[in-house]
């Protein structure tokens, strides 16, 4: 009998010796937990203080994010491979009579700070599409990476300040390395993240209170810094930022950033097809964002059976059975 597939309390893949449960909602002491990596939409919520299967970044910053305790296990069928995303982030493998690959989020662009995902040859791909449509088409990050520096460098020269607002977990670590070597500044949540990613090495970046009047960099994981830096500095700062979702219009017309770049931790459309192919699966499930625009897609480029996770055929518990 082979393993079922379902998306119920997170990606779990009964083989009917055992369960993996794959970024849970809930742990559950008895199954196999596997964390992918620790943005929070990727995190247990709740459930028991148990072991789980994660990188050890991964179990340090799930530690941070949750305050409770996870120590770490293993299991033969189950294997983490690099995703790209954030540090610490990894795709789950899970080999029973069928091999299931999850990306959780991932990026398959090199960036400056991180490793990329590569496919892998898998039965049954679970792929997240965050940004599964073919309007998402991403810079490469390293040239970007020249391009936010030249900015910044500019813009200090100019005597300003700059003040970039970017998720603590991953794009705040990825501008600091961009910047490296320009007078950093880092708000305490960021800061924390540091001290677990940038291996106990604090980035070179300094809290807020030492800002001063010299033009420098502030990295922040919320725009409200802007009230506890001194007025002269506020009313000298250019604000900036940097996501993926940059590239919509609409998002640059009212985010009142000065400048916004498209910098994501997350494929594109491009990559995303260009995955499926080298990993050549036999299904494909989608997860997060278009899920039923990039399944639609997967079926008519590439004629692979692709359908999004949650949609379960009606009176049919389980999505799937292989
Ligand atoms: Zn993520
Ligand atoms: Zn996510």
């Amino acid at each position: 009998m082979a393993a079922s597939l379902s998306s119920s309390n997170g990606i779990a893949i009964e083989t009917g010796e055992c369960t993996f449960r794959l970024d849970p909602g809930r742990t559950v002491k008895g199954d196999f937990n596997v964390i992918s990596h620790a943005h929070s939409d990727h995190l247990p919520r709740g459930g028991d203080e148990t072991a789980v299967i994660a990188s050890n970044e991964t179990l340090l910053l799930a530690e941070l994010r949750t305050r409770k305790h996870y120590t770490s296990a293993s299991h033969e069928s189950v294997s983490l491979l690099e995703a790209g995303h954030v540090p610490g982030s990894k795709m789950i493998m899970v080999k029973d009579e069928l091999t299931y690959l999850y990306t959780g989020d991932f990026c398959t662009k090199k960036k400056v700070y991180l490793d990329n995902a590569r496919p892998a040859k898998t039965d049954v791909l679970v792929i997240e599409s965050t940004y599964g449509l073919p309007d998402y088409r991403f810079p490469d990050p390293v040239e970007l990476a020249g391009v936010i520096r030249d900015w910044t460098a500019d813009a200090l020269s100019l005597g300003r300040h700059v003040v970039f607002t970017a998720y603590p977990l991953g794009k705040a670590q990825e501008l600091q390395v961009i910047l490296g070597g320009m007078p950093l500044f880092a708000d305490d949540s960021v800061l924390r993240h540091n001290a677990i990613t940038m291996g106990g090495q604090d980035a070179g970046a300094g809290p807020l209170a030492e800002v001063g009047n010299e033009p420098s960099v502030i990295v922040s994981s919320s725009r409200n810094v802007m009230v506890h830096l001194p007025s002269a500095v506020r009313r000298n700062a250019l604000t900036a930022t940097a996501s993926g979702w940059c590239l919509d219009g609409a998002f640059r017309g009212r985010s009142g950033y000065d400048e916004a770049f498209p910098l994501s931790d997350h494929c594109d459309y491009y990559d995303l097809m260009e995955f499926v192919r080298g990993c050549g699966p036999s299904a494909v499930y989608t997860v997060h964002g278009f899920e039923k625009e990039l399944a639609a897609s997967i079926k008519k480029e590439l004629g692979i059976d692709a359908r999004p996770l949650r949609q379960r055929p009606k009176g049919q518990k389980k999505i799937d059975s292989y």
